[in-house]
């Protein structure tokens, strides 16, 4: 695996206070990187526009592309369209303090760094957008788009089980009975 983390570093040494573009790709190999596990694969572009200050640098990042995921239900992939928009505040300072909680949308950064690694940035946004329930969506019908063969399968395991609950219940039968002839 190719370490690709130098696409999400914006570098910092050399640029002009005001605003300036960035364009990054979060593809298949960005994934691995991050090991988001929920996600197989996918492309998203996100086009960054920085302001940048004496004292701070304010990032408007918009998301928009897609994610393979594995549906929670029926295990088949599943493509989820993101389209969003986040922002970043990163203050510049002379010394950390490190009492300052980082906040996820506003950061700390020694004022004399060269870079500004977005690479975790990038990953948790990404996670943050998608839904808890990762799961085929139902029809117009209310009817879940799962893969059918799997659901019968899901279906008959569940009849399964509910057949040897019943299977056990015998047991308590017994006891029953011993309690009553007592
Ligand atoms: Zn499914």
């Amino acid at each position: 695996m190719t370490d690709k983390r130098d696409e999400y570093i914006i570098r910092l040494s050399g640029v002009e206070i005001g605003n300036h573009k960035y364009s990054m790709i979060c593809d298949k190999a960005f994934f691995e990187l991050t090991r988001l596990d929920e996600i197989e694969e996918g492309t998203i572009q996100v086009r960054i526009e920085m302001e940048k200050s004496a004292k701070m640098m304010s990032l408007q990042l918009h998301f928009e592309g897609d994610v393979t995921v594995v549906c929670d239900r029926c295990l088949d992939f599943l493509t989820f369209p993101l389209d969003f928009i986040d922002f970043l505040v990163v203050n510049f300072v002379s010394h950390i303090d490190e009492s300052f909680e980082n906040d996820d949308n506003i950061w700390q950064i020694h004022e004399k760094a060269h870079e500004l690694d977005l690479t975790h940035f990038l990953y948790e946004a990404i996670e943050l957008a998608l839904p808890t329930q990762l799961i085929h969506s139902d029809d117009e019908n209310g009817n879940p788009t799962c893969n059918p063969q799997m659901l019968r399968k899901l279906a008959e395991l569940t009849s399964n089980k509910t057949e040897q609950t019943t299977e056990i219940d015998p047991r308590w039968n017994a006891l029953e009975q011993l309690r009553i002839k007592n």
